[in-house]
């Protein structure tokens, strides 16, 4: 990182950003073409979870290629100044990269929507049987997890 000064290495750090940011940016390669997707997720040991409909771009692009790279950020503040060049944003991010791994079997599925569901609510749900068919529920397990904060 270019400025070393701002980079967050403690684990638990980088664990409080991952369980406190509202939105995960989810950056996928389509073919030449970056796509990025905003997407609601929860974080548990390691793991981003994530679900979706079954179609769309960015499930056929999943499918194609499942390398990932996930965005989240908190604590966001525009600084205001005087002169333009003073203004600044507080904020602390967390950038990771991963594969998509689709979760098959309907207990997994509703294991991951309830790490979904206990960051947003902080409790968990029961799903009926025929809501868990009609979705997707991915699981990212983070690899190369950066953190920085601004200076503010
Ligand atoms: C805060 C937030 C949380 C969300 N949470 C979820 C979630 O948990 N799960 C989920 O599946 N979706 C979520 N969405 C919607 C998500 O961003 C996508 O719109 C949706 O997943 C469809 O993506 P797709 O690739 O299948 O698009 P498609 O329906 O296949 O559409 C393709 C095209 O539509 C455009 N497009 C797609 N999505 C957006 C968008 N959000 N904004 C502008 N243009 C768009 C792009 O140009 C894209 O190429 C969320 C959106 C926001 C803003």
């Amino acid at each position: 990182m270019r400025r070393s000064d701002r980079e967050i290495t403690d684990p638990a750090e980088l664990e409080s950003i991952l369980k406190q940011a509202l939105v995960c940016r989810m950056g996928l390669c389509d073919g030449d073409h970056p796509y990025v997707v905003p997407m609601n997720y929860g974080y548990r040991h390691g793991s981003v979870f994530l679900h979706s409909a079954t179609e769309g771009r960015k499930i056929d692009v999943l499918r194609r290629n499942p390398n990932v790279c996930l965005e989240f950020e908190t604590d966001v503040e525009l600084i205001p100044a005087e002169s333009p060049c003073s203004f600044s944003m507080k904020y602390r991010s967390v950038i990771a990269s991963g594969k998509a791994v689709f979760l098959e079997s309907a207990e997994e599925k509703a294991k991951g929507l309830n790490v979904i569901m206990t960051h947003y609510t902080g409790k968990e749900f029961e799903f009926p049987p025929q809501a868990l068919e009609g979705i997707v529920v991915i699981r990212v397990d983070l690899e190369d997890c950066s953190g920085k904060r601004s200076r503010c």
